[in-house]
């Protein structure tokens, strides 16, 4: 058995001995409730542009996470998707739920699609939207979810947008995420993540997405 002379680490033996006459009380742990905390005033913040990219997958779900946390912080949040059209996914259940704003921007995949006249137009309305909320001021963070796509094909003008971001109100709190995000997005961004693909059981296996998980 371990030795508390050789080894300080080592579980005493036993309780020690009680001083005589001394009234002994069990320790009483601490308890370590959270503060009150209050999310700094607009004008005390410091507004940041979020970039999530990369090939790997947890960009969206990145997003999402950030927009839990701020919920429960009392945050104003809304999530606007570009390309998707129907809201089939577990986060459009839990918005519901939570209280958080996630407005549908887009017409689907457009993988194969011959005719994107429409989804152009489509990204440029959405924009529109985008461009709307962030101004008007009411959120405390707005997540613009697949927004690199519309602005690498060249859908949405790049120096616009950022424009636009860059002139948001004061402490408002700006994430984009997609796939090969814009240098000049980048150039613009406080904090910027890449996702790297390690693996993936839809790569590397052929599986199919799972609900919880994927969508
Ligand atoms: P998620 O929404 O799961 O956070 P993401 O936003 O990083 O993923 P997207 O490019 O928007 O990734 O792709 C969304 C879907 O594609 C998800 O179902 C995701 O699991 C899948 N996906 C992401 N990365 C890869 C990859 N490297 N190979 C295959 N499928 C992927
Ligand atoms: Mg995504």
């Amino acid at each position: 058995m371990t030795d508390r002379s050789t080894d300080p680490l080592a579980a005493p033996a036993s309780e020690p001995p009680a001083a005589p006459g001394a009234k002994r009380r069990a320790p009483v742990p601490k308890q370590k409730r959270p503060g009150p905390y209050r999310v700094p005033k607009r004008e005390d913040r410091h507004g940041l542009l979020i970039v999530n990219t990369g090939d790997g997958k947890g960009k969206t779900t990145a997003a999402l996470g950030l927009l839990l946390r701020a919920t429960g912080r009392g945050m104003r949040v809304g999530m606007f998707q570009f390309m998707k059209s129907v809201a089939i996914n577990g986060e459009h259940a839990a918005a519901e739920r939570l209280g958080l704003e996630i407005e549908l921007l887009g017409a689907g995949c457009t993988r194969g699609k011959h005719d994107t006249t429409q989804d152009r137009a489509l990204a440029v309305e959405g924009w529109a939207r985008c461009h709307a909320a962030l101004a008007g001021g009411a959120f405390d963070i707005l997540v613009f979810d697949e927004l690199t796509f519309p602005l690498t094909w060249g859908w949405l003008d790049v120096t616009e947008v950022l424009a636009a971001i860059v002139a948001r109100p004061t402490g408002t709190h700006v994430v984009v995420t997609g796939r090969d995000a814009h240098p000049a997005l980048v150039v613009a961004a406080d904090l910027v993540t890449e996702m790297r693909v390690v693996k993936h059981p839809y790569r590397d296996r052929g599986e199919r997405g799972q609900p919880g998980i994927d969508w």
